[in-house]
């Protein structure tokens, strides 16, 4: 049974209906589900009703399952889930090079064994097209994954719901639904490692306005003080400042060997002065952290938590906490954004 807003909550069914429907409560409709996922959903929970009047009930081993894939810059990993959140069995690869969908097909075959696959639910890296669930041209991706129209492809292979949606996403629903920031209101989530990727959660849904949130990129220093360049064509976001990369070009050594203090004590500046700006904006109950800067928290935290007192006024500072799931983390925002989908079909308001 989980323990927060993302706790499945039997609803009444049909009485022809052999296992009784789920939903999120209080209200979760998330931005990543479509109008394809929703007509394809609708139509598996008919049939679902339709055939039930004259089937046993399935066997444990042909129960239903849901795959979460979590596809990164260098591992993929495949994984079942079976009712409700929690991993049944998973496989990790390296990231395919050529023929992706193939790649995640043997995947999928491996990992669901003799379950039919109810849904489909992936974390992908930026950018990427939400209205098309296409990956787009991801930078540490090889050019076989460019504008791959992911969801389409692995629809027709299963015919079974599709949910495409960002890892930094991903992250933020999984921390906000099982990690650091449940039971609360509005919760932001910075991940920060190579870049720097944000994500906004309210009451249980994705915040991503027209796109996506950037957080990394939002500015910090005025283009007339000859701030350094950020690989998104500006200069000055947070991302050239504090992010992995941008670290071992200003320092020359890489990110997780520097051992200055006075390094960290800048970092720790910087994202205070992004926190400050954060807070301002959307006055978040929490503003949780991720990524490898973790590692670093301990040098980070005091200048970052002091800027924050100099700069923010107005005002109650929000909790600042590191987050708290480990490597299934995109896998569960991944089954969140697929059972979010799910849930807009039974959803009677
Ligand atoms: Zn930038």
């Amino acid at each position: 049974m989980l323990s927060n807003r993302w706790e499945p909550a039997i609803i009444e069914a049909p009485s022809i209906c052999p296992t009784p429907a789920i939903r999120f409560s209080p209200l979760p409709i998330t931005v990543c589900c479509t109008v394809y996922s929703l007509i394809v959903a609708q139509s598996n929970f008919i049939l679902c009703c339709i055939s039930a009047s004259t089937r046993e009930p399935m066997p444990p081993s042909t129960q239903p399952c849901d795959i979460l894939i979590d596809i990164g810059g260098t591992k993929t990993v495949v994984a079942r889930a079976g009712n409700g959140h929690a991993i049944a069995g998973s496989v990790k690869r390296p990231t395919a090079q050529e023929d992706p969908v193939g790649m995640l097909a043997s995947m999928i075959e491996e990992v669901r064994e003799d379950h039919p696959v109810r849904g489909i639910g992936i974390g992908v890296p930026g950018p990427f097209s939400r209205p098309e669930g296409m990956v787009l041209n991801p930078p540490n991706l090889s050019p076989s994954w460019q504008n791959l129209r992911l969801r389409d492809a692995l629809h027709s292979r299963y015919g079974c719901p599709v949910t495409v949606e960002n890892d930094a996403n991903c992250a933020a629903l999984a921390e906000a639904a099982f990690g650091a920031g449940t039971d609360e209101d509005l919760v932001v989530y910075y991940t920060i490692s190579t870049g720097v990727g944000t994500g906004i959660v309210y009451h249980g849904s994705l915040l991503v306005g027209r796109h996506d949130t950037e957080g990394g990129h939002q500015v910090l220093i005025p283009p007339h003080l000859n701030p350094p360049p950020c690989t998104c064509g500006g200069a000055g976001c947070l991302e050239a400042l504090i992010g992995g990369r941008s670290l071992a070009d200003l320092h020359g050594v890489e990110a997780h060997a520097l051992d200055d203090p006075a390094v960290w004590e800048e970092v720790g500046m910087w994202l205070g002065m992004a926190m400050a700006n954060t807070t301002a904006l959307l006055d978040p109950n929490v503003i949780i952290i991720g990524g490898g800067l973790v590692a670093h928290w301990d040098a980070i935290s005091p200048t970052l938590q002091s800027t924050m007192d100099q700069l923010i006024h107005i005002q109650p500072l929000p909790r600042i906490v590191v987050e708290k799931l480990g490597e299934e983390q995109t896998l569960l925002g991944a089954w969140c954004c697929l059972e979010g989908s799910r849930t807009t079909v039974h959803d009677p308001s």
